[in-house]
């Protein structure tokens, strides 16, 4: 298929021009044609001619199925459905349809790997939106993409070249972003057949990678923006630094876990004096510090107590003494302390802790970084010089203990932050890193979701969104790794040469070699080329001039042609924040960001929030000064059937490509929206697909009864529907439809999508299968002057696929596309772009609900007391029925209760007249009881003495308790709950009797 959108057959479908396009009797095969003939169908039933060979022929796909299987099977089906769909063009946007327009962009999945069932629910939800839109004759655009995802993807290209025994370094920044780019090649195209296996109907010629050209630049275009605006900054500041990854991380890259350990209480003594060569002498006065990490108190440079705490008030301006170390810091006054906290003192620290950053920056305090990059000590940290931090807590734990400065240690339980990629423990440390200045971004996005103008679904959220921005902190955006977006800022070695740090590794010496640390003009005048410094070298380059560039630069502003590129990549996120609109061309002005933004719903989880919604709504009013989108859906996080979080390195996770081998997509689909609901988390339990696979199976047999009973004749699309004239059922099941519709409309735009699939579910089943067709059967037996069934069970059945559609796109299609070939007036091309209903067909028909309402309520009611007196199912058995004015229930409905509930039916108007002894009744309200004999149903003597016997024991019962409440002594010690559990079962041991005397007496 070219790239000619679909252009007919949304809308009205009257008229349209429809071919039979998955059943056609001529077989296509294989054959491809982008040219859409406008020449009519000869409408479906007829076959054969020109015109349907040539329908045919625009097939991209083979059937040779002309009847039903027996059962379906969504293997054999759904690949050849969706090329059906995609061959057509129905995932591009119709730009002529009459509705609004309706857009979402797709959450881009990450390259690491496939998909897991997260993207299933994401995709699912997604699907129905756009579905439901596609076929409200909206012009409706979905657009998928994929995300490099810098750290996630180096750390597991990283984990494949380990397997070779190879690192990043031994291949070089070049060699290694080339293994990656391999990845991702071969990720991407099984990424996009994934979502095409769960049936997403996006529009593929669009797909984005954020890699690609387009989001490059947008990315440098926003870089440079921001730098020029003073919105970006470099800084030395405290970051979240992952030792193993040996990258900082942004705040929401950590996770937090409770940990069980130690609160250690260290002694630093108070100094009273110096001696005749400067030292400080100290007495036995202490300060008392509690840390619960001891290994950085050789970074310690001051003590910081509330300024208004009355124990240490005077201690202000005084200096203690630092154990082992033997450094001399001062006691600082900070409201920052908490006084009611431990000791109420505090250690600072602040080149090691945030908060002591703080403090610090308050005091002009220095800072000290005592670790390494990989977490081991410095030589800041004097003895401790080369321990790994762990081994070095241990070390200094026992020191302090052996010279008398650990005044105690207390069990504490610790929320540790862990790199959310590697789970490594994380270390606040000091470090140069690009910043974003958060606080003005944040008001605009901040006051347009308090006007209004982004909902979040469920509303909850909103507030948790306003919390996080309005105590936002700026970003650290740059990433210590080779793969992403590499930071658009260059230094001129020609000018700043002696201010350019490099790390350089000898490409002749073995990896694990030193590497040599010196300027670049220094390692120039070692004889090492410019060139070779860029194979080979990594640069810090804090003190020289940054040159920011959206076009990669030949030469510096003052013409030195020796550029050097900073080396560290942008956050991931950096990239995805700019999504809703990099997707649709931006930073250039074309049609389609014209056309489609802001987009209509962000569709994504919950635990992405801030990471990337608030980050969306900042950039996108940042550079268009419009919101991204109007609406953000949050879904919950799937679970497993015992509520644990699915993860493949837990073995608790469900592939979900797995099951849709096994039950078909449409089951997976249907099962993950009914189970959620927005913002709520969700289990998936294998039974749960299961019965969503045999709900695909139940309508698949609706339809083989239909199509079975309509045999080879066609069958008409009613044209006016049920007046008062038609049967009862036909005027319900068409009312039903009728409020199916409203209530889905109703559901679908409070984004309730699991409680509209679950409706269809229960029209389908309960009303329509178990009833209507049930009937229908009874109906069609009958032969006669009644109407054939058929018209109205094709409406019916029509309808209800049209709204199963977007839950269950497969089966549905499938069914429809059997059921047009035999029914005329169905005249759309395809149910993926037929017209949904909306409710305004005008057959509401109250009497007729209450009428079936009452038929349904009298047959369940014989069944139930057939399936309680134990008569077997087959026997026909009499029933009354007593309905104090003629109703159309028992009137044209009396033939089918006689079917249905197997009763010679006699319908009286007065309780006189129907039969009194040994029978049971069912009250049904609105004067109509139904009245079963039971002589000769069963044997009614030993049925008697078995209630009987019942009866006895049920007395007996309310006698023991009746006496146990009754003892005063009881009710004297008893305490009051097991008083009130006696009374309870007292009451509910004679319901017991009470029903029980009642059969006793049905039977006299
Ligand atoms: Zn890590």
């Amino acid at each position: 298929m070219g790239d000619t959108p679909n252009t007919r057959g949304v809308g009205s479908g009257r008229g349209a021009v429809r071919c039979a396009p998955l059943w056609g009797k001529r077989i296509a095969v294989g054959a491809v044609d982008g040219n859409r003939d406008g020449t009519p169908h000869p409408g479906p039933g007829t076959g054969g001619g020109s015109a349907q060979a040539r329908c045919n022929a625009t097939l991209a796909l083979v059937t040779t199925e002309i009847q039903m299987a027996k059962s379906y099977d969504p293997r054999a089906t759904e690949d050849r459905v969706y090329r059906f769909w995609e061959s057509r063009g129905y995932f591009k946007p119709r730009m002529d349809a009459p509705g609004e327009r309706f857009c979402i962009v797709m959450p881009p999945p990450n390259v690491t790997g496939e998909l897991h069932i997260g993207h299933a629910l994401t995709d699912t939800a997604e699907d129905i939106l756009i579905r439901w839109h596609r076929m409200l004759g909206d012009p409706t655009l979905w657009v998928p993409g994929i995300d490099h995802a810098g750290i996630a993807t180096q750390n597991v290209v990283e984990k494949e070249l380990a397997k070779e025994g190879l690192t990043r370094h031994d291949l070089g920044r070049e060699a290694f972003e080339q293994r990656v780019w391999t990845w991702v090649g071969r990720y991407r195209g099984i990424i996009s057949n994934q979502h095409r296996r769960l049936g997403a109907s996006a529009d593929w010629s669009r797909e984005v990678f954020t890699l690609d050209d387009g989001p490059q630049r947008a990315v440098r275009t926003t870089f440079k923006k921001m730098f020029d605006e003073g919105l970006i900054y470099r800084g030395e500041r405290l970051i979240n630094w992952c030792p193993r990854c040996q990258t900082a991380l942004s705040d929401l890259e950590v996770e937090h876990e409770e940990q069980n350990s130690s609160l250690w209480h260290i002694r630093y003594p108070l100094v009273t004096g110096h001696d005749a060569e400067g030292r400080p002498t100290v007495g036995d006065e202490a300060m008392v510090v509690a840390t619960t990490r001891p290994e950085t108190f050789v970074g310690d440079v001051a003590v910081a107590v509330h300024p208004d705490d009355p124990r240490y008030r005077d201690r202000i301006g005084q200096t203690v003494l630092l154990p082992v170390i033997q450094r001399e810091v001062p006691i600082v006054g900070d409201d920052a302390v908490e006084m009611e906290f431990g000791t109420g003192t505090l250690k600072v620290t602040p080149g090691h802790d945030p908060v002591d950053f703080e403090i610090g920056q308050r005091h002009g305090l220095p800072r000290i970084n005592a670790m390494n990059l990989d977490a081991t000590m410095n030589e800041q940290a004097g003895p401790y010089a080369g321990m790994d931090r762990y081994e070095a807590r241990n070390v200094i734990v026992r020191d302090l203990e052996e010279l008398g400065y650990l005044a105690k240690v207390e069990p504490h339980v610790l929320s540790v932050g862990l790199c959310s990629r590697c789970h490594t423990v994380v270390e606040p440390l000091m470090s140069w890193q690009w910043f974003v200045r958060m606080e003005t971004l944040a008001r605009p996005a901040i006051e347009a979701v308090r006007a209004g103008k982004v909902r979040f679904i469920p509303e909850r959220f909103e507030r948790i969104y306003l919390n996080w921005m309005e105590n936002i902190r700026d970003w650290c955006i740059s990433r210590q790794l080779w793969w992403g977006h590499r930071i658009p800022v260059w230094y001129s070695a020609d000018e700043d040469g002696d201010r350019i740090v490099v790390t350089y590794r000898d490409p002749r010496l073995p990896s694990d070699a030193k590497p040599t640390v010196a300027t670049y003009n220094e390692l120039r005048a070692q004889g090492i080329t410019h060139e070779q410094i860029i194979a080979h070298g990594t640069w810090s380059a804090v003190a020289a001039t940054p040159i920011v560039a959206i076009e990669t630069p030949e030469r510096s502003p003052t013409g030195g042609g020796h550029l050097l590129q900073d080396t560290d990549v942008l956050d991931t996120w950096f990239s995805s924040g700019l999504w809703p609109f990099s997707t649709l061309g931006w930073p250039d002005d074309t049609p389609e960001l014209r056309a489609w933004y802001p987009t209509s719903v962000m569709e994504t989880g919950y635990d992405i929030i801030f990471l990337w919604v608030a980050r969306m709504i900042m950039l996108g009013l940042y550079h268009l000064g419009e919101v991204p989108f109007r609406d953000v859906y949050l879904h919950g996080t799937v679970r497993n059937e015992h509520g644990q979080r699915m993860s493949k390195s837990l073995g608790t996770g469900v592939d979900p490509l797995q099951v849709v081998e096994q039950y078909g997509a449409d089951a997976l689909r249907f099962t993950l929206i009914t189970a959620s609901g927005p913002g709520n988390d969700l289990r998936l339990s294998n039974e749960k697909v299961e019965a969503s696979r045999n709900f695909a199976n139940k309508l698949w047999n609706a339809a083989r009864f239909f199509l079975t009973l309509a045999g080879e004749a066609p069958v008409r699309m009613p044209e006016a529907l049920p007046a008062t004239g038609a049967p009862l059922e036909d005027r319900w099941i068409v009312s039903r439809v009728e409020s199916l519709a409203r209530s889905y409309d109703e559901q679908m735009r409070k984004f309730e999508m699991g409680e509209a699939a679950r409706q269809v579910y229960d029209f389908l089943w309960g009303e329509l299968a178990d009833w209507y067709i049930e009937i229908a059967k009874v109906r069609a037996r009958a032969g006669g002057d009644a109407p054939s069934p058929l018209p109205v069970l094709a409406y019916a059945l029509d309808r209800a696929l049209r709204m199963l559609h977007p839950a269950m796109p497969f089966v549905t299609e499938e069914i429809w596309q059997a059921l047009a070939r035999r029914v005329e007036g169905l005249d759309e091309e395809a149910l993926i772009v037929a017209a949904f209903p909306r409710g305004e067909s005008g057959y509401a028909d109250a009497e007729a609900e209450r009428e079936m309402a009452l038929l349904i309520d009298v047959v369940r009611a014989i069944r139930n007391i057939r399936a309680e007196k134990r008569v077997e199912p087959a026997r026909f058995i009499d029933a009354t029925v007593v309905s104090e004015r003629p109703r159309p229930a028992f009137e044209a409905g009396a033939a089918y209760i006689a079917q249905l509930a197997r009763v010679r039916l006699q319908v009286v108007s007065s309780p006189d007249d129907a039969p009194k002894e040994q029978v049971a009744k069912a009250v049904l309200g609105d004067g109509v009881t139904a009245v079963v004999p039971l002589a000769g149903l069963f044997d009614i003597a030993a049925e008697r003495a078995r209630i009987e016997k019942q009866v006895a024991d049920a007395a007996a019962d309310v006698g023991r308790i009746e006496a146990k409440l009754g003892n005063a002594q009881f009710r004297a010690k008893a305490p009051a709950q097991v008083v009130a559990t006696e009374e309870e079962r007292l009451a509910a041991a004679r319901q017991r009797l009470d029903a029980l005397r009642g059969s006793l007496a049905e039977l006299a």
